[in-house]
């Protein structure tokens, strides 16, 4: 991760109050966030250096060894960054939902995320497609609405953390809170559980989602459906779904960002006088491009917006054409006549000597 400067990273004057600091974060969060931004590296790592000196500098006492200390008076106190996007939604998971509009109450547990790994074809990644897909994930228990506690019993205030869930342990200039072991966090405890869940008051279930894939997709792009995660422990909001999408290779067509390319061998005499060829478009329909008479090997043709359409917007990439000058490899008799007949015409001689090639280059 760059060691841009935090306060430069946010826009924000050395003394923005947290307000700012947080307004500033919101912005950029919204903006370079990978569900706006699939596939998209450099907004991936804009998204993270956001987080990662928002994270810094909304803390007064990282704030301070920060503009004390800079990056190294961080690393040296145990702070390295976020590794992931994990990382982050984990640490951030309540400024998130204030961010886009989840419910739940901040501080609130929420369940586990889940990943799910669907591969589709290229077409489909162009196009977009729908999958339905099985998943395995807890669910609330109906038994109990999720308590743990068996019916006609309540859950009692966990004696440990006094019913916070959290535990607070200070070292050096941090504070840092961690779940209540007795409770794992919960701030409750069961006595009487119940008998459907065994007090876990969440029961796996099997359920069928429906993925849109959009149109435009690349491989390796992530979509994240909220809520579709693990039930939240004792009744609070579900974690999301992850889906990382795979993309299986084309046999005539790749990619690259939205142009779509494919080949177009051309015989000699197509490159030469020119050519009316059909090519084959990725919505299989195909269309009649015009070879220039003349057309050298490597020249490449574009058909406008008949590539890969765009990711949540509007318009498509170009089809581009590269084109192949292909030399004959076997000649029947009458071939052979005609080339060396053009041969003479062209005044190259097929059986020129080496010294006459020499002499020519010196005049
Ligand atoms: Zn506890
Ligand atoms: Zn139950």
């Amino acid at each position: 991760m760059s060691q841009r400067d935090y306060y430069q990273v946010l826009s924000v004057s050395r003394d923005a109050s947290e307000s700012e600091l947080k307004k500033a974060y919101r912005q950029l969060a919204l903006k370079y966030h990978p569900d706006k931004n699939p596939g998209d590296h450099t907004a991936e790592d804009k998204f993270k250096e956001a987080a990662e000196a928002y994270e810094v500098l909304k803390d007064p006492e990282k704030r301070k060894i920060y503009d004390q200390f800079g990056h190294e008076g961080l690393k040296g106190r145990g702070f390295s960054g976020f590794k992931g996007f994990d990382d982050i939604f984990s640490s951030f998971g309540d400024v998130f939902q204030d961010f886009f509009g989840g419910g739940g109450g901040s501080g609130q547990q929420t369940g586990a995320d889940l990943r799910l790994d669907v591969t589709i074809s290229f077409t489909e990644a162009a196009f977009g497609v729908e999958r339905k897909v099985d998943i395995t994930r807890h669910c609330n228990c109906s038994t109990c609405n999720g308590s743990g506690a068996k019916p006609g019993t309540s859950p009692k205030v966990c004696g440990t953390c006094r019913g916070t869930g959290q535990v607070v342990r200070t070292q050096g200039f941090f504070s840092m809170a961690s779940p209540c072991h007795a409770c794992q966090g919960q701030g409750q405890v069961v006595e009487h559980r119940c008998s459907e869940c065994y007090g876990e008051g969440r029961v796996p279930e099997k359920k069928k989602i429906n993925v849109t894939v959009p149109a435009g997709v690349d491989d390796g792009s992530r979509l994240r459906l909220r809520g579709e995660g693990e039930a939240g422990p004792a009744g609070a909001p579900p974690g999301d779904l992850y889906v990382f999408i795979h993309v299986e290779a084309h046999d005539l067509f790749h990619r690259e960002g939205y142009d779509l390319f494919c080949r177009l061998n051309l015989s000699y005499s197509q490159a030469a006088l020119g050519a009316e060829i059909e090519v084959p478009l990725l919505d299989d329909k195909t269309k009649v491009v015009t070879v220039k008479a003349g057309t050298q090997s490597g020249e490449m043709m574009r058909i406008l917006g008949a590539g890969i359409p765009h990711v949540r917007g509007h318009g498509r990439g170009d089809q581009i054409i590269q084109m192949t000058v292909e030399t004959p490899k076997k000649l029947n008799k009458q071939q052979r006549k005609l080339f060396q007949e053009l041969a003479e015409i062209d005044g190259k001689p097929v059986k020129e000597t080496l010294k006459g090639y020499f002499q020519k280059l010196k005049l």
